[in-house]
């Protein structure tokens, strides 16, 4: 199958009010312009280096989300454009998009990435670390970040009740943040394994690679 065709299959269930991410890693410029023919906008990157040689190659209406770890070190690279900074793992990270977002005179929307799987491999913050940062004193200070949410990922498992009971734990932790900070709204979650379940738990916003562009190797 396609591009264009695995999109078409994908959007026929796909509820409206949800808001689908590509992701294209991995994939050659090609694939994405496929993608963005049928109208997707919305594309999800992994790696900075290959994020900026898409972006500069690519049409200037796509948004680009930085989905992968991001490290303080490249932040300046993907400042001038990026959308959308899905998984901030630390205050100092946050404070160092703050810097360079104000260097090029913009406001850029970060999520946070809350760790809701066993494995250590998955990152992400502790949900007490997560409202201690969303608290009005920390984020006052930095005026070129808006933090709107939260990201996370379920464990690698086939255990469809695994992943269900995490996808509700980031969905009460956002919800707990919102009674703190109401500009929280997005709640990222979910891929081609497990986005049917995101949704169903409250995902505003789903990261789907390998099911639109087929697997990675
Ligand atoms: C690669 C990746 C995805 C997409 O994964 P698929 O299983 O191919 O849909 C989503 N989120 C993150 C953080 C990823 O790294």
């Amino acid at each position: 199958m396609s591009v264009s065709e695995n999109l078409k299959t994908l959007k026929v269930n796909f509820p409206e009010q949800v808001l689908l991410i590509a992701v294209s890693k991995f994939k050659p410029n090609e694939d994405i312009l496929e993608a963005y023919e049928t109208g997707q906008r919305d594309f999800g990157e992994n790696y900075v280096q290959e994020l900026v040689l898409k972006s500069d190659t690519l049409p200037v209406d796509i948004k680009w989300h930085f989905i992968g770890h991001l490290q303080s070190n490249k932040v300046k690279y993907i400042a001038p454009f990026v959308h959308l900074i899905h998984a901030v793992d630390s205050f100092k990270l946050l404070k160092e998009i703050n810097r360079q977002a104000l260097m090029h005179n913009r406001v850029i929307e970060c999520l946070l990435q809350i760790h809701i799987a066993d494995e250590e491999t998955k990152s992400g913050m502790t949900p007490e670390d997560f409202y201690t940062i969303i608290s009005d004193h920390n984020l006052r200070g930095l005026k070129n970040v808006r933090v709107i949410g939260v990201m996370g990922m379920s464990t690698f498992t086939d255990d469809k009740e695994k992943i269900r009971k995490e996808f509700k734990t980031l969905r009460a932790v956002f919800e707990s943040g919102k009674e703190k900070n109401s500009q929280l709204t997005e709640i990222s979650m979910g891929m081609s394994g497990d986005w049917k379940i995101a949704v169903e738990e409250g995902a505003t916003m789903v990261r789907i690679g390998s099911t639109i562009f087929g697997s990675r190797s």
